[in-house]
């Protein structure tokens, strides 16, 4: 938390205490809306370009008629890192189907104008304690909607999936499907068996994460053996090294799950390996 920040609202940079949404936004009554967070260190922007296109992407799917300039939109987040002055933290940005005047089910006409909001949280991102003491988590049944490959703000399950994990003394949940793990509630799931990485296929069962490309591509690099496909919750207990992947977590190792300890209950060497060899070649290339 810190004080008074510089935010972002459609156009305009304010003080987070003038920046108000109206009552009839349809972010506000049916989470009609996408978001991206892109991480930063050293005040400079980790995978922006994969976030716009992931945006873009989202916004395509929902058939919201938005006009992403890449340009601006670095612009914009450049200037509330100025602004708030963030080293390490993430810049957070939504875009909604706006404000119609009402409530209504269908989609106000396609020139109502989108609300779009950025705004800046402060997060020590680099040589956490969690990366070197590993997260424990349980699994949850998955019962989010059919299309979580668009980054929607219905974070209501995901959100009700932590505080399960939370109350049984964990610190995150894995979603479960029919018996294999989807993701966890705001990060890709990983195994690790005899030296092969397994995560689960892209589709539209899980969020398609920039982290998750980006770490396949490193994993390609190290000559390291991966497998995507579904896994079970039975293979992963008796996985030798577990991890999850998010834009400001990078990689994290697990290292319980539903109570079962992974390998000796340490970080493992792929993961930190992976963690390591992504936070350098992106920060070569952060913006
Ligand atoms: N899955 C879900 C459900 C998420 O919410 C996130 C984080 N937004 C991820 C995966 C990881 O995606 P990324 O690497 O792009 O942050």
């Amino acid at each position: 938390m810190q004080t008074m920040r510089t935010v972002y609202l459609n156009g305009e940079y304010v003080s987070e205490s003038e920046a108000t949404v109206s009552i009839f936004d349809r972010g506000f009554l049916f989470a009609d809306g996408v978001y991206e967070v892109t991480t930063v260190v050293d005040g400079k922007l980790i995978g922006f370009d994969g976030h716009c296109e992931r945006l873009k992407r989202s916004l395509g799917e929902l058939h919201m008629k938005v006009e992403i300039n890449r340009d601006e939109l670095l612009d914009i987040h450049r200037e509330l890192i100025r602004r708030n002055g963030i080293d390490q933290g993430m810049i957070y940005l939504q875009v909604t189907r706006g404000n119609p005047g009402d409530r209504d089910f269908a989609f106000p006409p396609e020139d109502t104008p989108p609300t779009m909001v950025l705004f800046t949280q402060h997060k020590q991102v680099v040589d956490t304690a969690i990366e070197k003491e590993g997260l424990k988590v349980v699994s949850v049944d998955d019962l989010r909607w059919g299309r979580r490959d668009i980054k929607t703000v219905q974070l209501l399950y995901p959100s009700l999936a932590k505080m399960e994990a939370k109350a049984k003394g964990a610190d995150d949940a894995w979603m479960v499907q029919d018996g294999f793990v989807t993701e966890g509630t705001s990060n890709n799931a990983y195994i690790v068996k005899d030296g092969k990485i397994v995560t689960r296929n892209l589709s539209n069962d899980i969020l398609h994460g920039i982290t998750r490309k980006s770490v396949l591509t490193c994993a390609e690099l190290l000559q390291m053996d991966v497998e995507e496909r579904p896994f079970t919750l039975e293979e992963a207990y008796v996985a030798d090294e577990a991890f999850a992947t998010s834009a400001s977590g990078f990689t994290n190792p697990i290292i319980e799950i539903d109570g079962h300890t992974i390998g000796n209950g340490k970080p493992g060497p792929v993961g930190d390996r992976l963690r390591a060899l992504y936070l350098e070649e992106n920060m070569k290339a952060a913006l």
